[in-house]
């Protein structure tokens, strides 16, 4: 069994996740790379990490499915002998006025952005309680500080991660394990695909840092938020915006 860190980064398969599970890897992790529909993509992540010698493993597990989670986990530890960090990234998005917001879109969106953090925080605690040792970061966006027209949903959802990372925090603080959220703003990924040049420019004009984030800054911040620099840090939401919330 290795004697290295292990962290398991849910949405792997691309953007924010894929940059996360990279930096983990070039700083020495074990790293579990979760994904759910994108195989090809995620497998040739694993490939080419594994291929320069980094210790990988891909998983698929839909973060909504508790047994499939309780699944990763397991092998996880199996395979690695612990679950150090936990990145709680996955995620989907949703546009659409309020009056119009269908039953199946919202609860897809508390499911996989919301009930997928619940379902993957509590597979890994038993581990790090046991442990008295842990770190989870979970994903959530500027929309969850702010509120979003015409992404009630989504906005919901993330404002929920932040809930449920400050009671988290709370009630395993005294177990050794640090719960904290990381609060992007606008990041170049397929995530934001259906914005246009113009929509990208109209809304980075009006930031602070007038740009659009980038990948590789979400990841340096999660893993910060993971190391022992940050063993002090708590129940926090970091806002890596461009000055969006501000
Ligand atoms: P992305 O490129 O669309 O990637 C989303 C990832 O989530 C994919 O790897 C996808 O995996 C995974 N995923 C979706 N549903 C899943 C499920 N049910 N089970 C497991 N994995 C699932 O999005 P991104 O921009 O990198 O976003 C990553 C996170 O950052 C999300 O939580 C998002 O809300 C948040 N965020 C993004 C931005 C932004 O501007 N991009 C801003 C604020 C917050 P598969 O393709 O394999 O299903």
């Amino acid at each position: 069994m290795e004697n290295k860190k292990t962290v398991i980064v849910t949405g792997a398969s691309k953007g924010i996740g894929a940059n996360i599970a990279i930096y983990f890897a070039e700083k020495g992790y074990n790293v579990v790379i979760n994904y759910n529909s994108s195989a090809e993509s995620a497998l040739l992540l694993q490939q080419s990490l594994a291929s320069n010698g980094y210790s990988v493993m891909a998983h698929k597990a839909n973060v909504t499915n508790k047994l499939e989670v309780d699944l990763m986990v397991k092998e996880t530890i199996y395979k690695f002998g612990s679950v150090d960090v936990l990145v709680n990234n996955a995620g989907i998005a949703g546009q659409g006025l309020f009056t119009e917001i269908s039953e199946f879109d919202w609860n897809n969106i508390i499911d996989v952005n919301l009930k997928g953090v619940f379902n993957c925080c509590q597979a890994v605690l038993p581990n790090m309680i046991e442990n008295k040792s842990g770190k989870i970061i979970n994903i959530s966006s500027m929309w969850g500080i702010t509120g979003a027209a015409c992404e009630a949903h989504y906005a919901a959802s993330k404002a929920g991660v932040i809930g449920l990372t400050k009671s988290l925090a709370k009630e395993v603080g005294p177990s050794g394990i640090t719960v904290n959220c990381v609060a992007p703003g606008l990041i170049d990924t397929q995530m934001n695909a259906n914005l246009s040049d113009e929509d990208k420019k109209a809304f980075t004009d009006a930031l602070p840092i007038s740009r659009m984030g980038t990948t590789t800054e979400i990841a340096k911040a999660v893993y910060y938020l993971a190391s022992e620099d940050a063993d002090y840090i708590t129940g926090q939401t970091l806002a890596i915006d461009g000055g969006m919330t501000i």
